[in-house]
């Protein structure tokens, strides 16, 4: 028996416009069950049946290279891809019916500052330093709760658009407190993130060590869904002295570093400065490289280390210097907050670029597989191989801006897809978005905190 996807749904987003509420499973020949989202998280408590079965998609995976399957199942269990394929038995499986959709691995945003989702659109047409002075005051008035409330609405934006993996570059971190409330949002929320402890633009000093140790802690374990990873200024904006103190508090704590990277009155040649103090490593995510020369891209290359991109001109030549390169969103101060936005800025600056051109697919794999690679989380996501996490999206075909995309999936995914054609959107084997709503998340209420905080700041 067959229920269409948008029927059933409308139970559910009548339910509560949020949990899995709605209609129960119905059953189809053969024992496996169609289902909307209801039965989900009846069947398990917890959102995530043993296994699932997204059946008859046109399946983009991304590894080594994209390329689009149609007709294609993909079979999870626990959490995990278990096969990619034609008409794989389901085997009493959950079924969603992925019949004119595009399915593919989610996207990995490899740079943001998810407390900016307070400051939408408070930076545009401003030069850097303005908008550094911005964050520099208006930083220090951010409360654990403003934190919370952002970065909450910042990963639910992410979910909703399609992105499953996000390195938030948190350098808000005043307090430990600050930092805290970005952690308990991340995990709230269900997105697979690296928190990066970030030091505020305006502490010049560098981190403490108990303060950083304090949320190693709480994120001691590598292989949860949400890590961690250290954002100090770094070169940009700090003494040789300061960097070095930095790095040894990486160490200490067996943290990955992640740091913006320019060329500024504080080091000219910022990269040149770390290999002369012997701070190049391999567990290093560059943000940008506009402003670097060629020698130093090349020592970056060399060194093992990887870059993310933010996403336009620097995508290219980022990627022609041999370094393992993702895209980021960085801000929503004055960029767009969805993937498709940003692999689309990638893919005209590609174009216009020198030779090589950067196409579709090398754009898509920026935004999945080596967007994981350079967060070094290419272990568990960023493709469909089996074995790996199972963050997967489903796109709708018959939207508007979609129809006919079927001819060249890939090409429609980094041209014409937009945030509101993600219909279902999997972490880790997790239903959290479906039939184009998020399951988990009460919208209302988090648009009216948010509203208050932005209030609440400006009037501080
Ligand atoms: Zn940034």
């Amino acid at each position: 028996m067959n229920l269409p996807r948008r029927n059933l749904m409308t139970g559910a987003a009548a339910a509560a416009a949020v949990a899995l509420t709605a209609s129960p499973a119905t059953a189809v020949p053969g024992g496996s069950r169609r289902t909307g989202s209801a039965s989900l998280a009846r069947e398990t408590g917890a959102g995530m049946p043993k296994r699932i079965l997204i059946r008859n998609g046109h399946v983009i995976d991304t590894e080594p290279q994209p390329v689009a399957h149609p007709g294609t199942d993909v079979l999870i269990e626990r959490g995990r891809i278990l096969a990619v394929g034609r008409n794989l038995r389901s085997n009493g499986a959950m079924v969603i019916d992925a019949t004119d959709h595009i399915v593919l691995p989610g996207f990995v945003d490899t740079h943001r500052h998810m407390w900016h989702s307070a400051l939408r659109s408070a930076a545009v047409d401003v030069d850097l330093d303005a908008y550094f002075r911005l964050l520099g005051q208006v930083g220090p008035k951010f409360r654990p709760q403003d934190v919370h409330t952002a970065t909450l609405a910042g990963a639910l934006e992410c979910l909703d658009s399609g992105i499953t993996t996000q390195l938030d570059f948190a350098h808000i971190a005043y307090s430990p407190e600050l930092a805290e409330a970005a952690v308990d949002a991340l995990k709230a929320v269900g997105l697979r993130a690296v928190f990066g402890y970030g030091t505020p633009v305006n502490v010049t000093g560098g981190g403490k060590l108990a303060d950083v140790r304090r949320i190693r802690e709480r994120l001691a374990d590598d292989n949860a869904l949400v890590t961690m990873a250290y954002a100090p200024l770094g070169p940009l904006s700090t003494p040789m002295e300061t960097v070095s103190k930095d790095w040894r508090i990486a160490d200490e704590l067996d943290l990955p570093l992640t740091i913006h990277l320019a060329s500024t009155p504080v080091n000219e040649r910022p990269i040149f400065a770390l290999r002369d103090a012997g701070l190049l490593r391999k567990k290093t995510l560059y943000v940008h490289g506009n402003g670097i020369g060629d020698d130093e891209l090349k020592l970056i290359a060399d060194s093992g280390a990887t870059a993310s991109a933010t996403p336009g001109d620097e995508a290219g030549r980022l990627r022609r210097a041999g370094i393992t390169t993702g895209i980021g969103v960085d801000t929503v101060a004055f960029a767009p907050g969805d993937m498709f936005s940003t692999m689309r800025a990638a893919h005209l600056a590609g174009q216009i670029a020198e030779d090589p051109r950067m196409t579709a697919k090398d754009v898509l794999r920026m935004a999945t597989l080596d967007g994981a690679a350079a967060m070094g989380l290419a272990d568990r996501t960023g493709s469909l191989r089996p074995g790996k996490q199972a963050d997967i999206i489903m796109l709708r075909l018959d939207d508007l801006n979609m129809l006919t995309a079927e001819r060249d999936p890939i090409g429609a995914v980094v041209t014409a897809a937009q945030p509101h054609n993600v219909d279902t959107v999997l972490v880790a084997g997790r239903v959290v978005k479906f039939a184009g709503r998020l399951v988990h998340a009460d919208l209302r209420r988090t648009a009216r905190s948010l509203r208050a905080t932005a209030v609440a700041i400006s009037a501080r």
